[in-house]
């Protein structure tokens, strides 16, 4: 995940409301004309998206206390932070609506830039599965979905209505260690979680390190931050996203890392 952070876009933290859980996600895009430049300019797409915030905080008639949606997708795979994890988004046409999904919008329009890049759409997903990390549902739904209006446009409804899949089978991606990894062996220093104790967040370890970087490789990356030296909520959050991925549900797929999982991961020495 390519994660640009508020603090990277110079923002402060969002005044938005919080809200700890919703049902799912709902998909937008601009509605407006987007230049076809953010093809192949990304500070165009941070210049878009700071504009957006602009002008959602200089719409008088919403009132809105920060940009409204939650995350932004870039042509280049970027996922740009709104107001975040566990705020209400002000997108999705009512108060009822905004309390029953979270908002990410595509930086697509309705003409100009209309087809979401490949990139796009793994951003999206990139956001969806950080959403459902930190409590959102399960439903992927647009924003036209319960209310009036185009939105997403054509491109990105048909995507959402498939229910968002990455793209080029990008769902799998390699669990192969990278060339030049070194030759696999278990990390001498996992057996303290192995065996089924937890340790504390906080705690120090280039294992940990280690540990990240292998998630990110294989796609379950939950991180803003890091990976390592210290444990972190995002290393659990990454760590159960690959024990789901491997196929486990519910308990088996909680922190900390079985024997199975962490073979497969194939964390480097
Ligand atoms: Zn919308
Ligand atoms: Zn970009």
């Amino acid at each position: 995940m390519k994660l640009v952070t508020r603090a990277q876009l110079g923002w402060p933290a969002s005044a938005a409301p919080s809200q700890s859980t919703a049902r799912g996600v709902k998909v937008h895009y601009e509605g407006t004309p987007v230049s076809t430049k953010l093809l192949t300019d990304h500070n165009a797409c941070i210049t878009e998206w700071k504009n957006i915030r602009k002008s959602h905080l200089a719409n008088k008639t919403e009132g809105y206390s920060d940009v409204a949606y939650n995350y932004a997708a870039c042509p280049h795979g970027y996922l740009l932070e709104g107001r975040g994890l566990r705020k209400r988004t002000g997108a999705n046409g009512n108060q009822a609506l905004n309390q029953t999904h979270y908002a990410i919008v595509g930086l697509v329009g309705s003409s100009g830039l209309t087809e979401p890049p490949a990139p796009m759409l793994s951003a999206i997903r990139d956001g969806i599965d950080l959403l459902r990390d930190n409590g959102a549902g399960n439903e992927i739904k647009g924003h036209r979905d319960g209310y009036a209006t185009a939105c997403p446009g054509g491109p990105l409804y048909a995507w959402v209505k498939k229910g968002a899949p990455r793209p080029n089978g990008d769902d799998e991606p390699s669990t192969k260690p990278p060339a030049g990894t070194p030759k696999y062996e278990t990390y001498p220093g996992a057996s303290f979680f192995l065996n089924g104790s937890r340790p504390a967040l906080g705690k120090k370890s280039p294992i940990f390190t280690a540990m990240g970087k292998r998630l990110v490789a294989v796609g379950c990356g939950r991180y803003t931050d890091g990976p390592g030296p210290k444990l972190g909520q995002a290393d659990v959050n990454s760590y159960e996203a690959w024990q789901r991925k491997c196929g486990y549900t519910g308990a088996a797929a909680k922190w900390p890392p079985g024997k199975t999982t962490w073979d497969k991961l194939q964390v480097p020495k």
